[in-house]
């Protein structure tokens, strides 16, 4: 399993903090923290995460 990856919106790479965190988790919480406006405006549409093998 990826433990990365890359945000479709600005590029930076996305790493989980915490060994239990899963990928997902860590990109939401990078949504909610960097890119607000998406999170809100499309609820519907989920997002995207490209894996990055490093
Ligand atoms: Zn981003």
């Amino acid at each position: 399993m990826a433990r990365s990856c890359a945000c479709k919106t600005c590029g930076k790479t996305i790493r989980p903090k915490a060994k239990e965190m899963s990928l997902g988790s860590a990109v939401r919480i990078h949504y909610w923290r960097e890119h607000p406006e998406i999170m809100r405006g499309k609820p519907a549409r989920k997002i995207k995460t490209r894996a990055k093998t490093a």
